[in-house]
């Protein structure tokens, strides 16, 4: 299996039907480890700038970000690389730079922190616009966006960030820039959103951890997060629709992606490009080669009809092991 894996890597992620998925890869730390998947993506869908933050003593600088960055957007040019602005607090924590708080999850965390703090914010949406220049395959994403004032606020600082670059002489084309979709209240002003911003990432960790009110990394309701339930995929198939009708490009980039079911459940609600971590990107795609379109858009609309977590599981797993 291993090698019919292996092989099937540089085959296209298209459907028997000959239907494309675009297949993204999320990083973090080191970006040589998946620099080498780069024939094999369509770029990356989510860089977690937190990660290389969380590494070192105190906030890197503007020099140390722009090197980190153009490292990443260098390694795929000219394929996109969409870069997440600092999404700390909730699980990640910096350790020069402690949030403690009886709820972080619904507490300081993303969005919040940095709209707090815009000199934080500034140094990484400058360091961020450097590094893309002449490469022009940046995109900026915003976590954790509640309200769109949030939206306006990040937006007018990335034209300050540009436009202080433009003072030194550097002209940068204006990046793409998105929402994250992961607290349930923006499912309710996508229009709004829409008028703003060029796509959305769906964060469905958090979207499920927020839809389902339970603590993704508390292990006593571990049983009760689940991606799978009934409401979390009806959110999803709704959210799906509801973009497509907007015309707004929009990606999945949490955990569910990365799972060959929810990757065909993804597909059939009509979303086409999902981005996970390097190590779920070949059955992935083996999935995505062994069933067509038409064949998981009925497994949605078998799911949807289901009533709990663990009767979705069994049915498909059932439908998995017959595409085996
Ligand atoms: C998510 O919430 O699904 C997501 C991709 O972001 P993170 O896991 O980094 O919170
Ligand atoms: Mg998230």
């Amino acid at each position: 299996l291993a090698e019919v894996l292996e092989y099937e890597q540089d085959l296209p992620s298209e459907t028997p039907d000959a239907h494309v998925m675009k297949l993204m890869v999320n990083t973090g730390l080191a970006v040589d480890a998946v620099a080498s998947l780069k024939p094999r993506v369509s770029g990356v869908g989510l860089y977690r700038t937190e990660v290389p933050f969380m590494i070192t003593e105190r906030f890197p600088g503007e020099q140390e970000q722009t090197r980190l960055y153009r490292d990443q957007l260098e390694s795929f040019a000219p394929l996109p690389v969409v870069m997440r602005t600092l999404d700390i607090g909730g699980d990640k924590d910096l350790p020069y730079f402690p949030i403690e708080e009886a709820n972080p999850f619904l507490g300081w965390r993303g969005i919040r922190v940095t709209l707090d703090h815009p000199e934080v914010l500034m140094v990484q949406l400058r360091a961020m616009l450097r590094a893309s220049h002449g490469l022009d395959n940046l995109q900026i994403l915003l976590p954790m966006i509640t309200n769109i004032e949030e939206v306006d606020s990040a937006l007018r600082l990335i034209d300050r960030a540009q436009a202080e670059l433009e003072e030194d002489g550097m002209l940068i084309e204006r990046p793409k820039i998105g929402v994250m979709i992961e607290v349930p209240a923006t499912l309710f002003q996508l229009g709004a959103l829409a008028g703003r911003v060029d796509f959305f990432s769906v964060g469905s960790n958090d979207l499920t951890q927020y839809l389902l009110a339970v603590d993704r990394n508390n292990p006593r309701v571990a049983e009760l997060y689940d991606p799978c339930h009934p409401g979390v995929l009806s959110a999803l198939a709704r959210l799906a629709d509801e973009t497509a009708a907007l015309a707004v490009p929009t990606s999945v980039c949490g955990e569910l992606a990365g799972d060959p079911a929810g990757a065909l459940l993804l597909m059939g609600m009509g979303f086409d490009t999902l981005s996970m971590n390097a190590p779920s990107l070949p059955r992935v795609r083996a999935a995505i080669r062994r069933v067509s379109l038409p064949a998981a858009r009925e497994l949605v609309q078998e799911t949807l009809t289901l009533s709990t977590p663990s009767a979705v599981r069994a049915h498909l797993n059932a439908r998995l092991g017959e595409w085996q």
